[in-house]
Parts: structure tokens; C-alpha cells; sequence
């Protein structure tokens, strides 16, 4: 749902400038020292990008899943890494607080989220617990008016630089599954909260992970979110629903942005004393590119307008996720061919794209829990 097309046209337009004139320029440069510079840190808070699924009540832009998505688009025409430093407060780190928090913790953590005074990580995936979410670990133990957590989380995005962790433990121990998970609001500076080293990964350099070690860390029992224990897998459940048409819409905007880099490579450059375009077998790569762009990116507006319009999007979510994360590696290969050995060259940029995507297929749900919760789905609707 787009609730003012030309507000939402401007919005668009300063995006898509924002990449092309300040991003796109300083991928090598964030590729190079694995840091996103300051200035650009504090431009991207200024046009509002940390702020863009929070409700204008609490200072954000308050966007739609489909205004959500026109903007990742934009956003994905540049290294994903500038994504993650604020994808994570505007899906998964804040989504948890908006869905099922209580009105004071909205209002005590999402205005200072919505401005990018604070960043929130998500903190679900553990050494012995991936795609297994609900076998989590992580103990919270109730001890007076506060829990005290205890345990290990992997992987987690912006966890050096997070204000706030949306956390995922477990209250009940008699409950080695979901239902006796419960979700926390844990601030970053709680005694007993030990952040790793930045992990060392194949891409999305500019963008950290680490391990979070938690150590008899006592947590206020009133940033319990939504107020009961058991609830907190659900939560988490409905956060990455939400973040699968995000992933999947970002995964539009690189593969745009590497088949537009391939086309022009595949203008450019002669071999045979032609264009590598005008070769046939060169065409079919560069059209096999467009219409799966195509198709996902319509895939990612239909399930985008089903959310907004209230319909339950778990199949068509997960169908996004895995289609268009799985497309976007089909389009940086073919990407990385068309430009041949330039391809595989660093200066030319492209294998940087080939080995940024490659996450997308992993988080979030890897694609083979998108094809179990897709299967799942259809096999309980046929009764
Ligand atoms: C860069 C990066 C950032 C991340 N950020 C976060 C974050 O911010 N917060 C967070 O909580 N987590 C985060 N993660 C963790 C991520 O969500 C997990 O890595 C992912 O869910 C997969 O879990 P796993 O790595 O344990 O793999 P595993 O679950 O061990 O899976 C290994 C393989 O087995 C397959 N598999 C597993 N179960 C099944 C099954 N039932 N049927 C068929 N195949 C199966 C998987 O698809 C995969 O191919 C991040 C990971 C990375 C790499």
C-alpha cells in the first residue's frame, strides 16, 4: 500500500541519489577497511533510513511493507553493507518491540531507534542452534523483579555496535521447544554481556558479527516483551516473516544493480571485433537475468500488498525469500561471466556482489527452511 505516491516518490528519488552519489562511491573504500566511514554513518540517519518502519508517533517514516520494499530496491543498488547497519533496527533488532511490545517499552526504545541514536541487534542464533531456532539454549531464569540470562548467541549482526539485542531465551526449562521461549529487550551496557571479536566472513565487509556471551547478565523482568513468558518464539517467528519480503526485496535491488553492471561491461567491451552484447549466447544470460528480476520483483510487491492489506503472507513470504535470494546468485554468477576474467578480479567490483549475495541464501532462514515452511503451509491448507 503506498499511502501518498508523491511523498513516496520523493522519498525515493533521495534514496536513490543517496546510493548513486554518496554509497556507490565508497564501496571500495568500506570494502578495503571493513568500516562504514562516519560521515556516511551519520548522513543515512539524517534522511531517515534507521528510521523507516517505525510509526511517525515515534519519530519514524512509518512506511508499509510495500513502500518498505520500493526502498530496499533502491538500497540494494549498492554494496548490502550499508544495508546492514541499519537493517537490522528497522527489521529484525526493532520489529519484536513494535509487534508485541507494551506502549512503554515503544515508547522508551523507538524514538531513540527511529533517529539511529541507538542500533538493535537480533539475537536468536546460537553455536548448537541455526535453523533449529526453538532448540535454543539461552537460559533467562526469573530471580525477583529481574532474570538473570545465561548463554551463548552466534552470528549476530551489529552486535559491536548494537544499543539494544532483541533477545530470544528460555524461561522454561520443562519446555525444550517454542513455548518456552520468551523474548527480551537487553540494553547493550548490562553487566555480564560480553560482545566477540568481529567474525571473519566471505562478504559483506563493512558490516559485523560476533558472538554475544551472556554471564549471569540480570535483565529488568519488565523488558519481558508483550509482559509473558512463552511468547517469545512467535514473536521472533512474525519478525522474520516480515524480514523475508525485506531480504528477498533487497535481493532484487543488487541483482539489478550487478545486471546493470553486466550490461554495460557487455556493451563495452569488444571480442571478435564485436560487442560481447551482440553475441547470442552472451544474450541469453543477460535476458534469463531480467525476466528472473522481473518476476521476483513482482513476487516481492504482490506479497508486500498482501501484508499491508492484512492478509496472513507466510507461504508468500517464505516463496520471496527463496526465489529471489536464490535468483540473486543465478544473476551474480552470470554477472561474474559476462564480465570474464575481469569478473574475477577485485577491481572491477563484480565478484564483491558474488560474494555479498551469497549470504542471502543462509540468513534468515536458508532456503531450504523457506521450501519446509512453503511445503508445510500447502500441506496443511490441503487438510
Ligand atoms: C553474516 C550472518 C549474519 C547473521 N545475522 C544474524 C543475526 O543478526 N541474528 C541471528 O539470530 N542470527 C544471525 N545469523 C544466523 C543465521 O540466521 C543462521 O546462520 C542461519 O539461520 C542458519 O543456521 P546455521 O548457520 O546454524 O546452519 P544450520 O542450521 O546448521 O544449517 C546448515 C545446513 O543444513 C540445512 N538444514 C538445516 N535444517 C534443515 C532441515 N530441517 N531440512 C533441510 N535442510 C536443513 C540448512 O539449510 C543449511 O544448508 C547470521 C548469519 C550470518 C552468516
Amino acid at each position: 500500500m503506498i499511502r501518498d505516491q508523491e511523498t513516496m516518490n520523493t522519498l525515493l528519488s533521495s534514496v536513490s541519489r543517496f546510493v548513486r552519489e554518496r554509497l556507490v562511491p565508497a564501496e571500495e573504500i568500506v570494502a578495503e577497511t571493513d568500516e562504514i566511514p562516519e560521515d556516511i554513518v551519520r548522513d543515512m540517519k539524517e534522511i531517515g533510513l534507521f528510521g523507516l518502519t517505525i510509526p511517525e508517533n515515534y519519530g519514524g517514516l512509518g512506511l508499509t511493507m510495500e513502500e518498505e520494499s520500493l526502498v530496499m530496491f533502491e538500497m540494494g543498488k549498492t554494496s548490502p553493507a550499508f544495508r546492514s547497519l541499519f537493517g537490522t533496527t528497522v527489521g529484525i533488532g526493532s520489529q519484536g518491540i513494535l509487534m508485541d511490545g507494551s506502549s512503554e517499552q515503544k515508547e522508551k526504545y523507538l524514538p531513540r531507534l527511529a533517529t539511529g541514536e541507538i542500533i538493535a541487534s537480533f539475537a536468536l542464533t546460537e553455536p548448537e542452534a541455526g535453523s533449529d531456532a526453538a532448540s535454543l539454549r539461552t537460559t533467562a531464569v526469573r530471580d525477583g523483579d529481574h532474570y538473570v540470562v545465561n548463554g551463548t548467541k552466534r552470528y549476530i549482526t551489529n552486535a559491536p555496535h548494537a544499543g539494544i539485542f532483541t533477545l530470544m531465551a528460555r524461561t522454561n526449562p520443562q519446555d525444550k521447544g517454542a513455548g518456552g521461549v520468551s523474548a527480551f529487550i537487553v540494553e547493550a551496557d548490562t553487566p555480564g554481556i560480553t560482545i566477540g571479536k568481529y567474525d571473519k566472513k566471505m562478504g559483506h565487509r563493512g558490516a559485523h558479527t560476533a558472538d554475544v556471551i551472556f554471564e549471569n547478565c540480570r535483565v529488568p523482568a519488565a523488558n519481558i516483551i508483550g509482559g509473558v513468558e512463552g511468547k517469545g518464539f512467535k514473536t521472533a517467528m512474525k519478525v522474520l516473516e516480515k524480514g523475508r519480503i525485506h531480504i528477498a526485496a533487497i535481493a532484487v535491488g543488487v541483482a539489478e544493480r550487478m545486471l546493470d553492471d553486466a550490461l554495460k561491461y557487455a556493451v563495452d567491451r569488444k571480442q571478435f571485433n564485436q560487442r560481447i552484447a551482440d553475441f547470442q549466447l552472451v544474450q541469453a544470460m543477460l535476458a534469463d537475468s531480467k525476466a528472473e528480476v522481473y518476476a521476483a520483483k513482482c513476487m516481492v510487491i504482490d506479497a508486500a500488498q498482501r501484508r499491508d492489506r492484512g492478509e496472513n503472507v507466510s507461504t508468500e513470504a517464505s516463496c520471496c525469500k527463496m526465489f529471489a535470494t536464490e535468483m540473486c546468485g543465478r544473476v551474480a554468477d552470470r554477472a561474474v561471466q559476462i564480465f570474464g576474467g575481469a569478473g574475477y578480479m577485485s577491481e572491477y567490483g563484480i565478484e564483491r556482489f558474488y560474494r555479498d549475495v551469497r549470504l542471502f541464501r543462509i540468513y534468515e532462514g536458508s532456503t531450504q527452511i523457506q521450501q519446509i515452511v512453503i511445503a508445510r503451509n500447502m500441506i496443511k491448507e490441503c487438510g
